[in-house]
């Protein structure tokens, strides 16, 4: 079989729809040889994920996608091949995870002043004992019938400068990489187009990720095309980081991202995997 990495993807240890066994299991019908698991903030979906991986003999990769602020700006790093019980990693994630109770109050509470007063109940009991974020609150307000799907939810009351949408400091990004490499993992710039950035300032965020200890950059995920990868292809070669490769993928509903489904990366890169291989 020949490899196909996937190295960014979600369980109910967050936002995902599928538990970790369920997700291992979908990524291996699909031929996936090596799957990193990358929850918002949470290495707790690793241990189930691995266990399903050797019984299928596919290769777990332990990561997690790290919530991270840049000059007011909310940029995700994806941790590969880190130790999950790493100890600053772990203290690291219990801080956003009272980051993010708090700001799903404040969300609640402004749900509630627009009339939705259910959809922080219905949220936190979607959640169940994964990390609380802004998807479970997209589908609470779909469950409730306050929007027809979670993209509507977003559009209207999630996203930024929108009624519930909160401001949130999150971890600094040097902080979080530094988590990352004393995890003994590599520090990977996720999605770097999905910033809305000019190219100026993107090219300022590669020397800021750089500087701090990165090592990798997200050059394919699920919903790339040719253009945005010879762009970022472009960025990796010239801040001399390698590619990583990933789905992003969340739930088998958002049918238009599914695991292992990725171009391939530009011939010219060090991939990421060459760390560990
Ligand atoms: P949070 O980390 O709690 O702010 O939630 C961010 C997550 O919400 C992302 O990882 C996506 O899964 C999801 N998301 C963000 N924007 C949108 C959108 N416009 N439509 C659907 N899902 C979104
Ligand atoms: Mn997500
Ligand atoms: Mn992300
Ligand atoms: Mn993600």
């Amino acid at each position: 079989m020949p490899p196909l990495y996937d190295l960014h993807c979600h369980s109910t240890a967050s936002d995902g729809d599928l538990a970790p066994t369920a997700v291992v299991q979908r990524a291996a019908e699909r031929g996936v040889t090596d799957l990193a698991l990358t929850d918002h903030d949470s290495v707790a979906g690793i241990a189930e994920a691995d266990a399903a991986a050797k019984a299928l003999a596919m290769r777990l990769i332990p990561g997690i996608e790290l919530s991270t602020t840049w000059q007011r700006h909310c940029i995700h790093v994806v941790g590969l091949n880190l130790d999950p019980t790493a100890t600053d990693l772990l203290k690291g994630i219990e801080q956003l995870g009272m980051v993010r109770d708090e700001r799903a109050r404040e969300i609640g509470r402004r749900l509630g002043k627009l009339g939705f007063s259910a959809a922080y109940d219905t949220a936190v009991a979607l959640t169940g004992a994964g990390m609380i974020t802004r998807t479970h609150f997209a589908r609470a307000l779909v469950q409730l019938g306050h929007a027809t799907d979670e993209k509507a939810a977003f559009e209207r009351f999630l996203a930024q400068g929108k009624p519930a949408y909160v401001g949130t400091e999150w971890v600094e990004l040097g902080v979080a990489i530094q988590w990352i490499r004393q995890a003994g993992g590599v520090a990977v710039l996720a999605h770097p187009l999905r910033y809305k950035l000019t190219a100026t300032k993107l090219r300022a965020l590669l020397q800021a990720f750089v500087d701090a200890g990165g090592e990798a950059v997200e050059v394919v995920c699920g919903n790339s095309n040719h253009n945005g990868i010879v762009q970022i292809a472009d960025l990796a070669k010239r801040h001399g980081l390698m590619a990583s490769a990933g789905s992003d993928f969340h739930s088998p509903e958002q049918y238009w991202i599914e695991l292992g489904r990725l171009h391939e990366l530009p011939a010219d890169l060090t991939p990421v995997w060459r760390r560990w291989l």
